[in-house]
């Protein structure tokens, strides 16, 4: 039988090394839970980087991990400090993920970082050479590997290669500034199918290939010299049923068994029951439009004042990418304005903003996300936004209500959200006002909408059909063998 490898960044599973003692931690990150129920089921691999400084393991440690890897059906590969440096945090990170945000001001042109993220590609792919056969099927993730489908395409074009991008694919005025567009696009065209989480994204893949390399296009579908290419939207979803069961246990809780967190939200209310939490989260990271939001808090506050006192928004930053620049000056920015609206606004008995500037744990985020009464999402652009999806799923209740930015993929599957430009203060402050004061039947009519929606097409759907349709692609190429 052939077998279905998954090629990404990262493994999914982190290295905790103490001493002598190596442990593999498993990832409850989205995709590791979505690419599990694929893999193991067609026996393959899964290649990717540890996240380990390979200069830093000694070659007993090195081998260890890589042997415990093994046991789960994991192939390593090592990047050493240059290479991290160069190809995940210059070229992909520095270059590639503002660049395809549309933060084309700070893009990184370094052609050093290039060199790296070239040949770190061919090492992935010489990995992925290794464990394949011509027949198995291959999928490629991200933006940190776009070389890699043609890499592997090259050498064996008898696997089946898939490729998603789980960042947003920039219209093609700004695609066309990088210096190394052509041999991105050749790079991502080595894939037989190629997925984006919406159809703007793929309009915008299709239009640069269109310019640069003037291929024939018909619909989805792209006309090589020897080939035949699919593209497709694929909106990718969330492990519903985890948030539904954590959030039903949540309340299920008696007092002494609730979390310190918990406890606190709940003196909060108890303080006053008609006060109200607006919730915040996302990596910090300028994409978010995080320096936005808290002034378009502030103008809300300024502009309703019967709302001082009665609303709390709890801002969960969780530190991202520290020793990049412009991810530095937008900590300190962050904290200024957090600061500044405290010290306008603040009594004795009441802060208007919670900031949490870590991660949680998987319980109290959903602590947050079973109490408070709106979401306030507003990504000046983002690939998808899966808080979003979680803040729905956990939403057992039924009520609670969404601000939306209309730059986050996710807002083409949430129309009853309350969309808003993310740049506009002014209409972010009046949207919020409009959620706070939402009738409760209303907030059921669209919760339940949008509950419906995001269920059934969950994490598990998005890559089941994923595969289906790399699956029909192979036997329509063996059509044409
Ligand atoms: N998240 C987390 N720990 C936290 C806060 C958030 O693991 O303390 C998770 C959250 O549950 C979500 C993910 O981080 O699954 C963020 O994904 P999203 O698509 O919203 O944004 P990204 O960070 O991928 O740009």
């Amino acid at each position: 039988m052939s077998k279905l490898h998954i090629v990404a960044n990262r493994l999914p599973y982190s290295i905790k090394k103490e001493d002598d003692e190596i442990e593999l931690i498993a990832s409850v990150g989205g995709l590791a839970t979505g690419m599990k129920s694929v893999y193991e089921d067609y026996g393959g691999k899964w290649i990717g980087w540890s996240g380990l400084n390979s200069d830093d393991l000694e070659e007993k440690e090195s081998q260890k991990i890589d042997s415990l890897l093994g046991e789960k059906n994991c192939v390593t590969v090592p990047l050493s400090e240059n290479e991290i440096l160069e190809y995940y945090e210059g070229f992909s990170n520095k270059t590639i993920w503002p660049l395809f945000h549309y933060f084309t001001q700070y893009v990184d042109y370094t052609p050093a970082n290039w060199e790296t993220y070239k040949k770190v590609n061919q090492r992935f792919a010489d990995k992925v050479l290794e464990v394949c056969e011509e027949g198995d099927t291959v999928w490629v993730h991200d933006y940190q590997l776009l070389l890699v489908p043609e890499m592997i395409k090259s050498k064996k074009p008898g696997v089946t290669v898939g490729f998603f991008l789980h960042i947003p694919f920039p219209s093609y005025e700004v695609f066309r500034i990088l210096p190394w567009r052509m041999e991105l696009l050749k790079g991502m065209l080595g894939a037989d199918l190629l997925g984006f989480h919406i159809y703007d994204y793929e309009r915008h893949f299709i239009s640069s290939v269109r310019r640069l390399y003037g291929y024939e296009i018909n619909f989805n579908q792209i006309n090589l010299e020897d080939r035949v290419i699919k593209v497709d939207a694929y909106p990718m979803g969330i492990d519903y049923d985890k948030f539904v069961n954590a959030s039903t246990d949540i309340m299920h809780k008696s007092i002494h068994e609730r979390s310190d967190l918990h406890k606190e939200l709940e003196k909060y209310f108890l303080m006053a029951p008609q006060r109200r939490l607006v919730l915040s989260i996302d990596r910090l990271d300028y994409s978010k439009g995080i320096p936005q939001r808290l002034k378009a808090f502030g103008n809300f506050l300024r502009k309703y004042p019967e709302f001082r006192g009665k609303v709390t928004m709890i801002m969960l930053a969780v530190p991202s990418r520290g020793h990049v620049e412009e991810y530095q000056k937008l900590k300190k920015e962050v904290d200024e304005l957090v600061g500044n609206i405290n010290g306008e606004f603040g009594k004795v008995n009441w802060v208007p903003v919670w900031y949490f500037y870590r991660s949680l744990p998987f319980e109290n985020l959903i602590e947050l996300y079973a109490s408070c009464d709106v979401a306030l999402i507003t990504p000046l652009r983002d690939g998808m936004n899966l808080v979003a999806k979680e803040y729905v799923a956990s939403r057992i209740t039924g009520t609670g209500a969404i601000v939306l930015s209309e730059m986050a993929g996710v807002s083409k599957e949430m129309g009853e959200a309350i969309t808003i430009n993310p740049i506009n203060e002014d209409e972010i402050a009046d949207a919020l006002y409009k959620a706070l004061t939402m009738p409760v039947d209303e907030q059921k009519e669209r919760m339940q909408l949008l509950q419906h929606r995001i269920q059934r097409y969950s994490i598990f759907k998005w890559a089941s059909e994923f595969v289906n349709d790399l699956n029909k692609v192979k036997e329509l190429q063996q059509e044409f063998l």
